[in-house]
Formats: structure tokens, C-alpha cells, sequence
């Protein structure tokens, strides 16, 4: 394992490995409930170290994560396809759209990537049992990799939930606790939980390994890339912690050496659910009041990983798009049908976003550009269904 130490996202300070566990506690102290997050960490190797123990020949990706290998459950994430999109980038215009197709995670989500490496970290610290609150995907991911590493999964999860996420966390024996109430209720209840009565946390941005983790499907587009940095990575935003592990893992690789530039990192919310896109748009945060959207895996009112959300969009030269939810359903289909690809709703945000970016100009018809896909469409079957009637059955004589 290369050395690393904590850095606070908010005002700098620096914190060795075992001197804290998830927020600075210095601006912690500011952190009002149902509000984003207040001193989100961030891990700063040792990049000398780093560049020198990574070899391009025989690249170990385990190097960048910031903990030792024998921790790691045996439960493999990530590795997902990266593939040309020929037919659905010429419906858009473009020459060169790639899907990353991070539904094929072992529970359909991108969340495997952090929750493996937070069942990892749990190990480490010998904790049995691992909280989380969630808008399902986090859940059933955490309840997935805790079943392979012989741990105990507590969730917190609105009761709202599509029934798919809620069956994934029971089948794999986790504690699931429903909450009459949205995810930013479940993320304070969740909270607590582990302040009272113990447990490793793992809600998102909380825990700054779900950054870290996330961070891998970053480093794999760079290696599938050929050791290429694309032109632009357009990522579905809710708390805002992918698109932070995205741009990290970009951040990491010129810091180690490997590149020096980063992709154009776009972020993609809902109409109804888009407080991280107007804090972008006016540099003014604000809580949403209400959060409703056939996304569910992107509704929140009050996104914990706002502000680093912010500067990876606008550090890298990025731009933020909201659409709504019939556009929404319209890009679930358009994927589907053009590339073969089925994601939920949430997950499809970025192809309705492909069609206002394409009506705007904003990317030149060559450019090398990446849809991350999040979510296997079979986590909700329930919303599409409202819009298409199947097929009558035919007799058989
Ligand atoms: C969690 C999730 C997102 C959004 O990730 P954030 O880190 O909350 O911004 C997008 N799509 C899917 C399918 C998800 O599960
Ligand atoms: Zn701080």
C-alpha cells in the first residue's frame, strides 16, 4: 500500500491515517443535518512514491487504493465493459460515444465500487456490522458485498424504494429498515444509528473510501482507453459522489505521472432534483425544498457531496445539464434501443442530456466522449412499465 493522508476538502487541514474516521472534525462542527456535508476528506498519497512503484508494463491498480490488498473482499467488482456506441452516437451526431457499462457490477449498480471498498476498510477495523443509508442502489450493493465478506448490512432506505433494490438487500440477510420519509431523512437516521449505537458508516461522501471507490471506474476507463484521458465523461449526479470519484481518479493519474489533463467531466441531473446543477450554474448553494423524480437514484434535497461535485465540474472544464423526467424516459428507450443497453432511469439521465447537448453544440462531432452508465434497468422495472402496454398473447390452436 503507497502512504496516504486525509486532507480536508474545506479548510486543508491534514489528518494521518487513524486520527479520524469520516468528516474533518474541525469543520464537522458546522455540519447542520439535512444540509450537504461539511469537511468531506480526501485522500492524498504519497505520489512520488506512487509513480514509482506503479509500473505501465504491469499496472496494479491496487496501488491506488488506500488500503492493503489483504483486506479486499473476495467478492470482485468493476471491470465492466467500456464499448464504442456506433449507432447511438450517430443518432446524436457524434463519431466516438462510448458506453461504460457499470450495470454489470455483481448488483447491478456502480455502488458495488464503493461499498467494496468500505467492507474492506470495516474489515480492517474488525467491524461486523455497516450502515448505510440509501435511495436503494447503495443498499443493495452494501447488502451484496456484506453477504460475501460475512458481514452484517443495517439500511436505512425510503420506503419508496423500487421493490427490485428492496428484494436485493433481503435476499442478501441485511437489516433493512424502511422510513416513511425521503433519503435525506434516511441519511439522518442512518447517522445516528452509528453514533449511538456503533458500526462502520458508509453513507456516501461520509465515508471518504465511497470516493475512493468510486474512483475506480475512472481508472478503468483510463486503462481500457489504452492509457488514453477521453474528451468527456458525462455522469449522472445526485449526493454528487461519482462525479467526485471520477474526477479523482483523473486528479490521481497526473498526479502520479500517468496523464496531464483531465476529460471534460459533465454533470447530469434531473429537472425536479438539480440542486447541485444550480449551485453550479450561480456559484449560491441551496437545499431543495422537495426532490421527485422518476430518478430515484438521484433524488435528494440536500446532496451531501455538493461542493466537491462543484469544483470537478468546473476544475476540469465541464458544464451541467438538467432534464426532465418524460426526456428522462425517453432516453431510457433511446439507449435501449440504440445500443443494446438497458439502465434504469436514473442511469439514463445522460442520454436525454445527449440530446440538449446536441441541439446546444457544445461538443464537436469527433470527440471522444463517455457515457457512464450506473444502473441495470432491471433495478426498476415498475416506472418504464407505466408508459408501455405489452403485447396481447396470441391463441395457439
Ligand atoms: C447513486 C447513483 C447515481 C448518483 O450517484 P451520486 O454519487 O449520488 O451522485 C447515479 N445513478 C445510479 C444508478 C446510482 O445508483
Ligand atoms: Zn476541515
Amino acid at each position: 500500500m503507497i502512504p496516504f493522508v486525509y486532507r480536508c476538502t474545506e479548510c486543508g487541514k491534514e489528518y494521518k491515517r487513524d486520527e479520524v474516521k469520516y468528516l474533518c472534525p474541525d469543520c464537522e462542527n458546522n455540519y447542520v443535518p439535512g444540509n450537504p456535508l461539511r469537511g468531506v476528506l480526501s485522500i492524498e498519497f504519497d505520489y512520488e512514491e506512487l509513480s514509482r512503484a506503479f509500473d505501465k508494463r504491469i499496472p496494479c491498480w491496487d496501488l491506488f487504493l488506500p488500503i492493503e490488498s489483504k483486506y479486499l473482499p473476495n467478492f470482485p467488482v468493476g471491470n465492466t465493459p467500456l464499448h464504442k456506441a456506433g449507432i447511438l452516437g450517430k443518432h446524436f451526431g457524434l463519431q466516438n460515444l462510448w458506453i461504460k457499462n457499470d450495470g454489470l457490477n455483481p448488483s447491478g449498480s456502480l455502488k458495488d465500487r464503493a461499498s467494496y471498498l468500505v467492507v474492506a476498510e470495516a474489515s480492517r477495523l474488525n467491524e461486523t456490522e455497516i450502515v448505510a443509508a440509501s435511495t436503494g442502489n447503495a443498499a443493495s450493493s452494501l447488502s451484496s458485498v456484506c453477504a460475501a465478506a460475512g458481514k452484517k448490512a443495517i439500511i436505512y432506505v425510503p420506503a419508496s424504494a423500487p421493490k427490485a433494490k428492496m428484494l436485493q438487500n433481503i435476499l442478501c440477510g441485511a437489516k433493512v429498515i424502511p422510513v416513511k420519509g425521503t433519503y435525506d431523512d434516511a441519511f439522518k437516521l442512518s447517522l445516528e444509528h452509528t453514533k449511538e449505537k456503533g458500526g462502520l458508516n458508509r453513507n456516501t461522501a461520509y465515508h471518504p473510501f465511497t470516493i475512493e471507490g468510486k474512483k475506480t471506474v475512472g481508472l478503468e476507463i483510463f486503462t481500457q482507453n489504452g492509457f488514453k484521458v477521453p474528451d468527456a465523461i458525462l455522469v449522472p449526479v445526485g449526493d454528487g459522489v461519482i462525479i467526485s470519484g471520477v474526477y479523482k481518479a483523473f486528479y490521481d493519474l497526473m498526479k502520479a505521472g500517468l496523464s496531464d489533463k483531465l476529460p471534460k467531466i459533465i454533470c447530469a441531473q434531473a429537472e425536479n432534483s438539480s440542486a447541485i446543477h444550480a449551485y453550479i450554474e450561480t456559484g449560491e448553494y441551496e437545499n431543495l425544498k422537495s426532490s421527485n423524480t422518476v430518478a430515484d437514484s438521484i433524488s435528494v434535497c440536500a446532496p451531501s457531496n455538493a461542493h466537491m461535485a462543484r469544483k470537478a465540474v468546473l476544475e476540469s472544464n465541464g458544464f451541467s445539464i438538467t432534464v426532465n423526467d418524460a426526456e428522462i424516459m425517453e432516453g431510457q428507450k433511446i439507449l435501449a434501443e440504440k445500443s443494446g443497453v438497458f439502465a434504469e432511469p436514473s442511469a439514463s439521465v445522460t442520454v436525454a442530456a445527449l440530446q440538449k447537448i446536441k441541439e446546444l453544440e457544445l461538443f464537436s462531432p469527433d470527440e471522444q466522449i463517455i457515457l457512464l452508465v450506473t444502473g441495470h434497468g432491471l433495478k426498476d422495472i415498475e416506472t418504464p412499465l407505466k408508459n408501455i402496454t405489452l403485447p396481447e398473447a396470441i391463441e395457439v390452436k
